[in-house]
């Protein structure tokens, strides 16, 4: 708001001053009218113009100075830049973000029209599901799915194929293992009187520490009271990296000493909240220890600590580097187990991972992706959209 203000004020001037350099303009104020002396006094060219200290400028009386092209011209400026500010708040794009996934179905595309679904183009699909990175069981379960439709004569053309590779695999994101409708919500209620505790785990370098800080710029932005834990006391950076985004995001943060205790860091973390009123704490856990503690343990230690009154454990989130692919799944797989997880945030999607890890977290470990890093910046991180996503990986 103030540099909003600021940038009017600015703008004013410099299209007042402007005003005041063209010949005949006191003509043309006196012709709309709007002149006052305190306009004068403030650029009169024929005085000799001197630009007062900004203290002493009454907005209305510049207003006044304009006259109505040049004012509708600063007004149209002022909108195209709120629109601007607007359109940067925009949620990034699937399309555009998972460049390094597109195109991988580009040869089958090239065929769409054609009406043979031979095993030259099976084994096209195969390869192409294989380097998108979605995994062998993955890739088997829709090679057998289109191969049966193919059979039953299901299948007109290459587009049907790729149409029946996008319902499988939207069907496989949309169920748990169980069958059930899978659910990608965060849970930001707690019990009564209790604060609802987020803990973030995952190895070193997933995208923890950036994870937490782009989702208390957001809870914040939102209004909730968002208090941050910086349980990683492996890194000492990790500490700073979340100050700084305690600071951009106005959320508070309790910090401990490098290499301290991460369960003493997350308990004063949760007493404090406690007493704040807080609405939500985000945790940060390391993801290597100083001390030969099994990191697994340490960190069941910090989920039960995070769990005692006043907090409330309701999420658990593995974070993982979606350009690691298949070696995400055996990390989630080991984590999940030990502490619990909820959910997943599934990082760096923009970078050079191929994106079909997405689905077989889902499918082979049940566990649901909520939420994807799609670029460093606070804006970047989205809930999953299996739809958007699997458009992304199938068109070119
Ligand atoms: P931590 O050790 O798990 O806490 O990892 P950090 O949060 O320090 O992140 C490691 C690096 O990954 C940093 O350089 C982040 O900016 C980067 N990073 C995190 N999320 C994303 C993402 O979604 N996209 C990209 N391109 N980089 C990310």
């Amino acid at each position: 708001m103030t540099a909003l203000i600021v940038l009017v004020v600015v703008l004013v001037l410099v299209g007042a001053a402007v005003l005041a350099f063209r010949p005949g303009r006191k003509a043309k104020d006196a012709a709309v009218g709007s002149t006052t002396t305190a306009s004068s006094d403030f650029f009169d060219a024929d005085a000799g113009t001197t630009l007062a200290e900004p203290d002493e400028i009454d907005l209305e009386v510049n207003e006044g100075a304009l006259d109505e092209e040049t004012f509708e011209e600063v007004i149209a400026g002022e909108e195209a830049l709120l629109a601007e500010e607007r359109e940067s708040r925009e949620p990034p794009a699937y399309r555009e973000r998972l460049s390094r996934s597109r195109g991988l179905f580009s040869s089958l595309r090239g065929r769409l029209g054609s009406t043979k679904i031979d095993e030259d183009v099976l084994g096209e699909l195969e390869a192409s599901l294989l380097s998108a990175d979605v995994g062998v069981g993955t890739t088997d379960h829709v090679m057998d799915a289109v191969r049966s439709k193919a059979a039953a004569g299901e299948l007109d053309d290459v587009g049907g194929l790729l149409g029946a590779v996008r319902a499988e695999l939207l069907a496989l994101l949309a169920l748990d293992v169980d069958g059930n409708e899978v659910d990608r919500s965060l849970a930001r209620s707690a019990p009564a009187g209790r604060v609802p505790v987020w803990l973030f785990v995952g190895v070193n370098g997933v995208g923890k520490t950036t994870t937490i800080g782009k989702l208390a710029t957001a809870e914040a932005a939102e209004g909730r009271r968002v208090l941050l834990a910086a349980g990683d006391t492996f890194r000492a950076a990790a500490g700073d990296q979340l100050a700084l985004w305690s600071e951009r995001s106005g959320a508070e943060i309790v910090k401990g000493d490098e290499g301290g205790d991460p369960s003493a860091v997350v308990f004063d973390a949760i007493q404090r909240a406690g007493a704040r009123k807080v609405d939500l704490v985000l945790a940060d856990t390391a993801g290597r220890l100083h001390t030969k503690v099994n990191l697994l343990e340490e960190l069941k230690k910090v989920r039960r600590v995070a769990d005692r009154e006043p907090g409330s454990v309701t999420e658990v989130l593995l974070v993982l580097d979606a350009t690691t692919g298949q070696n995400a799944v055996v990390q989630a797989r080991q984590f999940s187990d030990a502490v619990g997880a909820t959910g997943v945030v599934l990082t760096k999607l923009d970078g050079t991972a191929r994106g079909g890890v997405v689905v077989a977290i889902g499918r082979e470990l049940g566990l649901p992706v909520k939420l994807v890093g799609l670029g460093e910046g606070p804006g970047d991180l989205v809930p999953f959209d299996a739809e958007a996503f699997i458009d992304a990986l199938l068109e070119p």
